[in-house]
Parts: structure tokens; sequence; C-alpha cells
């Protein structure tokens, strides 16, 4: 039995953390958010939530399905939604809606996207595993254990192996913090040779719009765009069992995103909402507008393996940005790590 310290609570380090207290280790994870769930997220408003994070999530591998099938209590939570038209722009430049055959069932999570995370974390946290609000500033080798330390500069305890199931640049700077030469990590090498995107979203409610008396602006759900500021706009109104009032999340380019991750939130918020109505039709004044900037939102170039362990520092590193950018890749990636760790060294 080994004591290891899982860094982030998103699937990638739920996943590993389960599976690796299954196999009889001892587990500690640690989030710096008030709750599991990572960019599986959900921002709760007076209007209703908003998955601000991932939109919904598709199930290929058969582990994955098989996770979603088996855990106890994980069915009620997903539930199908449709998220499947093109928005693209005609020959005189005008916006039209193209219908998109679901090729794959598209999934939420009920009654928020964070939910599944959260359940699947459920048992860490009742037995004393899952430390929230506790963000790991530095990675202090002690003998041949590794001590976390807090933001607060205080010692979060000794680990016999570490896995960090945090976004690349921040693995990297975690490990920069450790105080031993860079040339030490192989991981450090890992973190670099990949690429993430950030994603800057807007939150729009129009509460004043009567459920049920007809939708307001267009008769689809979701779009991807082609509109050089937006990638995608969805009514979050849509999913299964949330609030009725009109509510919309807009999700800006990788490109035009990494263009304005300086500008100040005012005029990013007034851009995304100028595109919006572009492409809605929709130009009431929402009665409810917040803007969230993800840093690391999107996988452009992935690291090409699905895990990397390194076996001389006994630190791991697992996340969407191994194989690619989707939950289901933050699951495979969680689960290949701690499977290679189950037998005991
Ligand atoms: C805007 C957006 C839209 C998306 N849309 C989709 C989609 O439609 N479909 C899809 O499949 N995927 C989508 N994704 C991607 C999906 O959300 C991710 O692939 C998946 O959630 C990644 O999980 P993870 O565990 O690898 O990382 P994360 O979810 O990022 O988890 C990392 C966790 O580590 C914590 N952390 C970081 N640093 C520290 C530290 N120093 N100390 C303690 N804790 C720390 C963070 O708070 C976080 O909870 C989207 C993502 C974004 C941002």
């Amino acid at each position: 039995m080994k004591n290891i310290a899982v860094i982030g609570a998103g699937m990638a380090g739920v996943t590993a953390a389960r599976t690796l207290v299954q196999a009889g280790h001892r587990v500690s994870v640690f989030e710096k958010s008030k709750g599991a769930g990572g960019r599986m997220a959900t921002r709760d408003t007076p209007y209703g939530g908003f998955d601000h994070g991932a939109q919904y999530f598709t199930v290929r591998d058969e582990r994955f399905m098989r996770a979603l099938n088996e855990v106890p209590g994980t069915q009620a939570l997903c539930k199908p939604w449709s998220a499947s038209s093109v928005q693209v722009r005609d020959p005189l430049g005008r916006v039209i809606e193209v219908p998109k055959p679901p090729r794959e069932l598209h999934f939420v999570g009920a009654p928020a996207m964070n939910s599944l995370v959260r359940h699947w974390a459920s048992p860490l946290a009742e037995a004393g595993q899952l430390f929230c609000n506790t963000s790991v500033k530095a990675l202090r080798r002690k003998g041949k254990q590794w001590q976390l330390v807090s933001a607060e500069d205080k010692v979060l305890g000794s680990f016999d192996s570490v896995v960090l199931a945090i976004p690349n640049v921040q693995a990297a700077y975690l490990l920069r913090q450790s105080g031993a030469p860079a040339a030490q990590f192989k991981a450090l090498a890992a973190t670099e040779a990949v690429s993430v995107a950030p994603c800057w979203t807007l939150m729009l409610a129009f509460p004043l719009v009567q459920p049920g008396l007809g939708q307001m602006g267009p008769q689809w759900n979701v779009a991807q765009s082609t509109h050089h500021r937006i990638a995608w706009v969805a009514r979050e109104s849509s999913k299964p069992g949330r609030s009725p009032i009109e509510r919309w999340t807009v999700q800006a380019s990788a490109a035009w995103s990494q263009e304005h991750v300086q500008d100040d939130e005012a005029r990013v918020e007034a851009k995304l909402l100028k595109a919006f109505a572009e492409l809605t039709g929709i130009r009431a004044e929402p009665g409810f507008s917040q803007l969230h900037l993800w840093r690391y939102a999107k996988t452009l170039q992935a690291a090409g393996q699905a895990y990397f362990w390194d076996e001389e520092q006994h630190i791991g590193l697992c996340g969407d940005w191994l194989i690619g950018h989707r939950v289901e890749d933050a699951f495979v990636s969680g689960l290949s790590l701690a499977l290679s760790l189950q037998a005991p060294a």
C-alpha cells in the first residue's frame, strides 16, 4: 500500500483516485475549488445554472461506458441531450442553421454538469480523503517522500507518490516549484509538448421571456458557429431538468480567445454580446450577464500518450490534455495512470 496524493479533483483526478483506492492505496485528493468537477462546471445563478465549461459529453470508450452504467447511482445523473445542429454562413454571408443528424448520443450531467464527478468523488469526501479549497503551491522532496505545501505555506502531508491531475501549464508550474533542478523532471517535457487554448465564456439570461409562450430567438438550441468570435452557443434552458428561464452560454473561438486573453472584461463582453445577437437574432438586453475566462480550456496539441509516470521521481501526470480535449479523454487518462500503479511496487 502506498500513500498517494492526487492534485486536482476534475474527471481525471477523481477517476484516478477512485481506482487507486480500489487497488488498496491510501489516497488524498487536493482541490483548489470549493468542490469536485473541474471544467465539468456549473455556475449557479438566481436564473438557473449554466454549464459554463463542458457542455456535454460523449461515450466512445467501453470502460467509460461501463463506469457510467455500473457505478451505483450514476445513470440517473446523466441525461441525453440533443446537441446536433451546425450554423454556417451562406454565400451571401447570412447565418443559416443546418440540422446535423447526431452520430452519437450526447449526455449532460443532471441536475448539473458537475453532478457526475461530485457523485464519483463522494466516497472520497465521506472518507475524509478529499480536501477542497486547498490549492497546492509547491512540492518538496523530503528523503524518499514528497511533501505538499499549500498556498498558505501549510504542509499538507508527506506522500510516496504524487499524481498531478491538472492542466499542463499548472503541472509544469508545480514541478518548477519543487526546488529540484528542472532537468530531473522528465514530466516537464511532457507538459511542454502540449498546446492548450483559453476560452472566453459568456452566460446570458433573459428572465423576462415567459417560459411556455414560445422560445425567444432561433428555434434551435445549439450551434457550432463559423462566426469569427464565437465557436459555440447553447440554450441552457433546453437541457433536461434545468430551470426553464431562457439562458444561453456563448463560447468564444480558441483563436479569438487567445487573441483577446488580455482584454478587459467589459470590452470582451460587449463584443461577444454583439456576436451573439448576430448569430441568434436575439437583440434584447439580457437581465443577467456574466463572463468567465478559462485559461486552459481546450487542448490544441495533445501529448499523445494516455498518462505519464516517472518511476524515479514517483510523479504521474493525467488529464484530458495527455490525449485530447474531451471529458472522456480525462476519464481514460486518469484510469490508465491509476491502473499502471495498481500493483504496489
Ligand atoms: C469552455 C469549455 C467547453 C468544453 N466543452 C466540452 C464538451 O462539450 N465536451 C467535452 O467532452 N469536453 C468539453 N470540455 C473539456 C472538458 O471539460 C475537459 O476535457 C475535462 O473536464 C478535463 O478534466 P480534467 O480532470 O483533465 O481537468 P480539470 O477538469 O481541469 O480538473 C483539474 C482540477 O485541478 C484543480 N487544480 C488545478 N491546479 C490546482 C492546484 N495547484 N491545487 C489544487 N487543485 C488544483 C482545478 O481546480 C480543477 O478542479 C470543455 C472545456 C471547457 C473549458
